[in-house]
């Protein structure tokens, strides 16, 4: 339910409305609009309805939110885009963010160079995997600690705030000291116990579309970390399983616009591992920052080819600068610049 307060409502009017809807047991959840505030009221239907809020002082009208997802609903912020804030750097509504670096953290020179390479030509954010997730489990699996200290080295150095994968609770701790966003893998979309502890945790979160889930699902998952009070969200569309056995994963750059109005959450688009291919990253990038995505998460290598894993599909790091500029332009079509510090 969606307790809308009138436009003049007093601070103590809208605590009021808070206690009670808290005092039934459910969870408020205050969005502070640019006129007016919202009460997000998520629990029992009945027992927030028997509240009788209606009529209440500073109420202005009652609204159920019909889908089943609550907090990631676009009606919940009246349509406004969530914007968050990584380390000064914006995503959502106008902002277009950039996110750069290599599959997996390899070596120090590996990683501090891509990072150099990618924050020279614009990028918002770096990315590096030190747990990966692995189909087979004879592959080399990340350097875990010594990867993450190899992250914060090249945070360090670039001031690149860090996207790292999250694939087990119990790497939260050194996770969280160097990542600024964690990532959570497709494999993990439904690992609900580690929704839940991110959600908990309050670090901002890049979910990942699971191989063959729907974009409900999807939503579902991510009010897993909401529903713990962690606003800061980012959905990543990163290529679905079909028939199609031509290439790796279909993109399914549709559900950019069809996200976008049912979520007011950010949406990322992962042309890499959708593709496989290095010579398809470029042109689904471009369609995706077109299409009205918030930011493009894509893998940078200095030599691919030496690369320990998803080498066919990472971009060379020598020429990120004249793909970055392309990309630069695709997201001014659809209105969207480059996140700068703030
Ligand atoms: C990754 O980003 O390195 C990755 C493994 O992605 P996904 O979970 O989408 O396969
Ligand atoms: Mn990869």
């Amino acid at each position: 339910m969606m307790i809308v307060m009138k436009q003049d409502a007093t601070q103590e009017q809208i605590e009021a409305v808070v206690a009670r809807v808290e005092g039934a047991g459910a969870r408020a959840h205050r969005i502070n609009g640019e006129e007016l505030t919202v009460i997000g009221a998520v629990g029992d239907r009945e027992h927030i309805q028997r509240l009788e809020l209606e009529g209440a002082a500073g109420v202005d009208r009652l609204v159920p939110i019909l889908k089943p997802y609550k907090l990631a609903s676009s009606q919940i912020r009246h349509a406004e885009p969530s914007v968050l804030d990584i380390g000064g750097r914006k995503i959502g509504g106008s902002n277009f963010a950039l996110i750069a670096g290599p599959c997996t953290v390899e070596s120090r020179e590996q990683t501090l160079g891509t990072a150099r390479i990618v924050k020279d030509a614009g990028a918002t954010l770096f990315r590096g995997g030190a747990y990966k997730p692995r189909t087979s489990p004879y592959a080399f699996s990340g350097l875990g600690q010594e990867g993450l200290r190899l992250l914060a080295e090249a945070k360090e150095e670039t001031g690149l705030p860090i996207v790292t994968e999250l694939m087990d609770v119990r790497d939260l701790e050194p996770v969280l000291e160097v990542a600024d966003v964690i990532q959570v893998g497709a494999r993990n979309m439904q690992n609900y116990t580690l929704l839940t502890e991110l959600g908990r945790a309050g670090r901002p979160v890049l979910l990942k579309r699971g191989l063959s889930a729907t974009l409900e699902e999807l939503l579902m998952a991510s009010e897993y970390i909401l529903k713990e009070g962690n606003e800061s969200v980012m959905l990543c569309e990163r290529g679905i399983r079909t028939f199609e056995t031509a290439y790796r994963f279909t993109l399914d750059l549709m559900a950019v616009p069809v996200l976008k109005g049912l979520t007011h959450l950010p949406i990322i688009v992962d042309p890499s591992h959708a593709a496989g291919r290095r010579d398809l990253v470029t042109p689904l990038s471009l369609a995706a920052a077109a299409v009205g995505a918030d930011g493009i998460i894509v893998e940078v290598h200095p030599d691919p080819d030496e690369a320990i894993c998803d080498g066919p599909q990472q971009l060379v790091a020598d020429e990120f600068a004249e793909y970055a500029a392309r990309v630069e332009q695709a997201a001014a079509v659809a209105g969207k610049a480059f996140s700068a510090v703030a």
